[in-house]
């Protein structure tokens, strides 16, 4: 059996990659991994669903005991993987998918580099500041610092296989199941399957 594959998502904040990481789950067999957090829940969302919440106090409990793949600080709060499952789920031949801020990818790709990494962006940056806005619940404070956070998130350009530009959700969405396709579909992720097919194991 070949190994499960591990994608990861990221990309600035309002680029949306949240709503693309919900939907290519929904239209797939991807596990996805619960991140832990030390933000409070927001309205509608659930324990062991959206995140696990601890105090800060439990977090570091956990950063203690080796508990996470990676572990960041974003905006404040703390967010980390737990490290467990997603073993047990690529060990199992399972493909995982996350969703992390860039910090947590390059954690993630020093740890196991064959990672695959995706950055989602908008089409421009003007685009963003529009999104951002829009959304109503950032002042403009916040709005410039997510700015130039998206800037020197997309300088990490470097640690990413792919990019795809969030223009029309459903495009972006396809455009990500499209990576995942190429990615089973590559020889060297087929290896144990092609020397079954050819009785050599
Ligand atoms: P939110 O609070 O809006 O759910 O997430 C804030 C940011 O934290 C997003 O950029 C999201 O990608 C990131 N994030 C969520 N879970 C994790 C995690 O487990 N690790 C890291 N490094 N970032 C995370």
């Amino acid at each position: 059996m070949n190994k499960g594959l591990l994608f990861v998502i990221s990309g600035p904040s309002g680029a949306g990659k949240g709503s693309i990481y919900s939907k290519v789950i929904a239209k797939t067999d991807l596990k996805r991994s619960v991140s832990v957090t030390t933000r409070p829940p927001r309205p509608g969302e659930v324990e062991g669903v959206n995140y696990f919440f601890r105090t800060e106090e439990q977090y570091q409990q956990m950063i203690a005991a080796g508990e996470f793949l990676e572990t960041a600080e974003v905006y404040k709060n703390f967010y980390g993987t737990p490290k467990a499952p997603v073993f047990e789920n690529l060990g199992k031949g399972y493909d995982v998918l996350f969703e992390v801020d860039v910090h947590g990818v390059k954690s993630i790709k020093k740890k196991y580099p064959e990672a695959i990494a995706i950055f989602v962006m908008t089409p421009d940056f003007e685009t963003l500041e529009k999104r951002l806005r829009d959304r109503g619940t950032e002042t403009e404070d916040k709005i410039s610092i997510r700015l130039g956070a998206a800037r020197r998130e997309l300088s990490e350009y470097k640690l990413f296989d792919y990019i795809v530009f969030n223009d029309q959700l459903d495009v972006a969405v396809q455009e990500v199941l499209d990576i995942v396709t190429a990615e089973k579909r590559k020889i060297k992720n087929n290896m144990a399957r092609i020397k079954s097919l050819l009785g050599e194991n």
